[in-house]
């Protein structure tokens, strides 16, 4: 056999390992053998008790006060912004000089922007992951942030303060959303997977946010595609975003792996033993709790989220407080290290054999 012929079988065999891996590995979906119901099978994380999205029933919130959240520059223009189809949703990546950053309500520490995607479904009568009052929205937008003590989204994954996320939720209106308008007509030229092209009119991360940032509803949860990681403090804005149904039409025409992705919304999770908080702004109230964070004697600005030791903080009066509202610890890594991380090694490992 020719060395020619021996390096063609081996590139052979190489492509056929990582298809094989990428099959294995990127095939979640939300239909039949891919669906929710099967994720737990490969990542345990979508088994846990503290999973999203979930239903927020209005007569069971905890309302409180958190102090202001603090937008830093959601009111600057990133010097180029991408998106992408990735197979299972339109991903937004903004480049900027300096990130984006979120902190104050429920947080501790600031959050640095990552990327923002969307959820959808068949047609405008649901399509949302969380639900109000049993209230399903068409659109779902979710800005990803993780926490600034930390690299990389990557390795915030790894701690159960990592990420927050700012989800949006859409109504339908007649008229065009303006701010939405470059990003639908872009729709139209990703159809395929993993298609990508860039923006040409910048915008900023506020112009494509709700008009009322202090209604919220906020609480502990997790990513809502696999691996499931139990890591987000979820702030959910209840005041909905204007959207038309032609541009919701332009998400659904996005292709993945196994056809028109018509809808990729987890259905919602049990809540089991976590509190969902309502934000009632301080303007609103004087006597709810003036801003304190909900363990009494812990201000958000008294925690040291550089000390090497967290402290752990016990939970107060008012019921059973969740891991957000606690000060956090290192989670074992062996628990959130997926399977898809070793596919991601192993696909690596084959690719570089070429
Ligand atoms: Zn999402």
């Amino acid at each position: 056999m020719t060395k020619m012929s021996k390096l063609n079988q081996l590139s052979t065999f190489c492509v056929a390992i990582t298809v094989i891996l990428t099959a294995n590995c990127q095939d979640f979906g939300y239909d039949g053998a891919f669906g929710p119901k099967h994720w737990g099978e490969q990542y345990n994380s979508c088994d846990g008790k503290k999973q999203s999205p979930i239903n927020i029933d209005l007569s069971h919130v905890t309302k409180w006060s958190f102090p202001p959240l603090i937008f830093d520059r959601f009111d600057m223009f990133p010097e180029s912004t991408e998106i992408k189809n990735n197979g299972h949703t339109v991903i937004v990546t903004m480049n900027f000089q300096e990130a984006p950053k979120i902190s104050g309500g429920p947080l501790n520490g600031s959050y640095k922007f990552s990327q923002f995607h969307f959820h959808w479904g068949e047609n405008d009568t649901f399509g949302s992951e969380d639900t109000i009052d049993n209230q399903s929205f068409p659109v779902e937008l979710h800005m990803v942030f993780f926490h600034s003590k930390y690299d990389s989204f990557s390795e915030a994954l790894h701690y159960n303060n990592g990420l927050t996320v700012l989800a949006f939720f859409y109504y339908v209106e007649g008229e065009a959303n303006k701010n939405y308008k470059e990003l639908t007509k872009l729709l139209r030229t990703i159809t395929e997977p993993m298609q990508q092209t860039l923006f040409r009119t910048p915008i900023t991360m506020f112009d494509l946010m709700s008009s009322n940032l202090n209604k919220y509803y906020t609480y502990f949860g997790s990513l809502t595609t696999p691996p499931c990681s139990e890591v987000v403090t979820w702030i959910d804005f209840a005041v909905p975003i204007p959207i038309t149904p032609i541009q919701i039409q332009d998400f659904r025409a996005l292709n993945g792996y196994h056809g028109p992705i018509g809808h990729n919304f987890r259905p919602v999770q049990p809540l089991n033993d976590r509190t969902v908080f309502e934000n009632v702004p301080l303007s609103e109230t004087n006597t709810l709790n003036q801003g304190k964070h909900p363990i009494p004697n812990i201000n958000t600005n008294d925690i040291d989220m550089d000390s090497e030791e967290d402290e752990e903080i016990v939970p107060g009066s008012i019921g059973d407080i969740e891991p957000v509202f606690k000060d956090y610890r290192k989670e074992n890594t062996a628990s959130i290290t997926s399977i898809g991380n070793i596919c991601l090694a192993l696909t690596l490992i084959a690719a570089s054999l070429f």
